[in-house]
């Protein structure tokens, strides 16, 4: 068997899995996707008008990791780009995780009240979760909680998920909270960066180890086969000895035994234009207006110099396995029932020794770029540095 390890999809987890077993602890890795590029999400490319496009939605590197940060270090250099998110609400541009500068931008008659009660109950710089707010027995904060609820989250969950309110409950307990400060950064992460030349580019420079073979436009299907009596996994009809690390779909992986796990999809449309800057902001979003959820405006992550610029419209959609617009699967809904269905699959997914289910699509999780990094370097240096 020439191979130690076969991955299934070469995203981000499946690329750092290849870039350490190959070049750590020295194995023959082969890596499949059934995309035409490497990437999976986080795939960029430069577009014909030479803007640097990420093709599945605004991807920012932001960590407090720094085994993370200095590890991924090692094949890109960066461009620290500090993610701000506005939301129009009742006209006014408002930045959004709330904090005070948001409530005097939407609650102004109302914010010194509010501002004071905030004070009086709470340290600077405390992170206020939208429930304790909305359950508060002071009226003020009870406002600004309620306010947030309903023209941020409940209106953007519906557009983005397509649920209804009483499974938009569910998420309230995360659901941002509001910040007790100035700082209009979405994210708080001591690194928050995007690779100077590009994701690609970095992950290119991950898998340039001669161990690693990829393959790619090859479903798993094609060279694959499992044999759930016995727990065994076939490659080119021979068994497999080595260890099969997956990133794929755990349903598709156990052909759907229990049914299909739920996933909201999206609809990505760029638009080229003559305009140096389209937006103020790298991305705004949209809760009361439009089938569109946002827009994200690249040369803000990119920190690209150009007299053009490329904007990209999200639209989220239903998930459709058999709709070539709609089959990609981007977000995990993280609903009670949802995540009863994929512990089934969970525990089936046990019984296999030689096979590690791991990624967004294989833990059902929305899980953050930098918490895949660390999740494999501690998989690779704990589990397979002992092998
Ligand atoms: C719109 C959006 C924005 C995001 N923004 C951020 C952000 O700013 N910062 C951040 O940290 N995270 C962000 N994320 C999360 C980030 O995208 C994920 O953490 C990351 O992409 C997950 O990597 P992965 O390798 O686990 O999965 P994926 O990137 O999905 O890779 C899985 C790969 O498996 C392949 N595959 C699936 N089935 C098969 C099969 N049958 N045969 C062969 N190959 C198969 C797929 O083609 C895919 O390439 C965002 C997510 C979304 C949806």
């Amino acid at each position: 068997m020439p191979f130690d390890y076969i991955i299934v999809g070469a995203g981000i987890t499946g690329i750092t899995a290849a870039e350490e077993l190959s070049n750590v602890l020295n194995k023959k890795v082969l890596l499949i996707d059934k995309r035409s590029h490497i990437g999976g999400n986080c795939y960029d490319y430069i577009n014909q008008e030479g803007t640097l496009i990420h093709k599945y939605g605004p991807h920012i590197l932001h960590t407090d990791s720094d085994e993370v940060y200095d590890y991924l270090s090692l094949f890109t250099l960066w461009n620290i780009y500090n993610h701000k998110v506005l939301y129009k609400i009742q006209d006014t541009l408002v930045p959004v995780p709330f904090n005070l500068i948001s409530i005097d931008k939407c609650l102004s008659n109302e914010s010194e009240n509010i501002k004071n009660a905030l004070l009086d109950q709470y340290e600077v710089n405390s992170k206020i979760p939208i429930k304790e707010l909305k359950n508060s027995s002071n009226e003020y904060l009870r406002l600004l909680g309620n306010f947030i609820y309903d023209n941020v989250f409940l209106k953007d969950f519906k557009k983005q998920y397509g649920l209804n309110e009483e499974e938009i409950e569910e998420f309230i307990d995360k659901m941002l909270p509001f910040n007790l400060s100035y700082d209009c950064r979405y994210y708080k992460d001591n690194h928050q960066v995007v690779p100077a030349h590009g994701y690609t580019n970095m992950f290119e420079n991950m898998l340039s180890s001669h161990n690693i073979t990829i393959l790619l436009e090859k479903d798993y299907h094609e060279i694959l086969s499992i044999d759930y009596e016995n727990k065994k996994i076939f490659y080119e009809d021979k068994e497999f000895k080595g260890h099969l690390i997956f990133t794929g779909m755990i349903d598709e992986f156990f052909n759907y035994r229990y049914g299909e796990l739920p996933y909201r999809s999206l609809i990505l449309l760029n638009e080229d234009l003559d305009d140096v800057i389209f937006q103020e902001n790298a991305t705004i979003h949209y809760p009361d207006e439009y089938h569109f959820t946002k827009i994200t405006e690249f040369k803000y992550l990119t920190g690209q110099q150009t007299f053009n610029t490329t904007i990209q419209f999200e639209f989220p959609t239903e998930y459709d396995i058999n709709n070539e617009e709609q089959n990609i699967p981007y977000y995990p809904i993280d609903l009670e029932k949802n995540m009863a269905l994929y512990k089934k699959y969970l525990k089936l997914s046990e019984e296999y020794e030689n096979v590690t289910f791991i990624g967004r699509l294989a833990e059902y999780r929305l899980l953050q770029m930098d918490e895949l990094v660390k999740k494999v370097l501690d998989l690779i240096n704990n589990k397979f540095a002992n092998l």
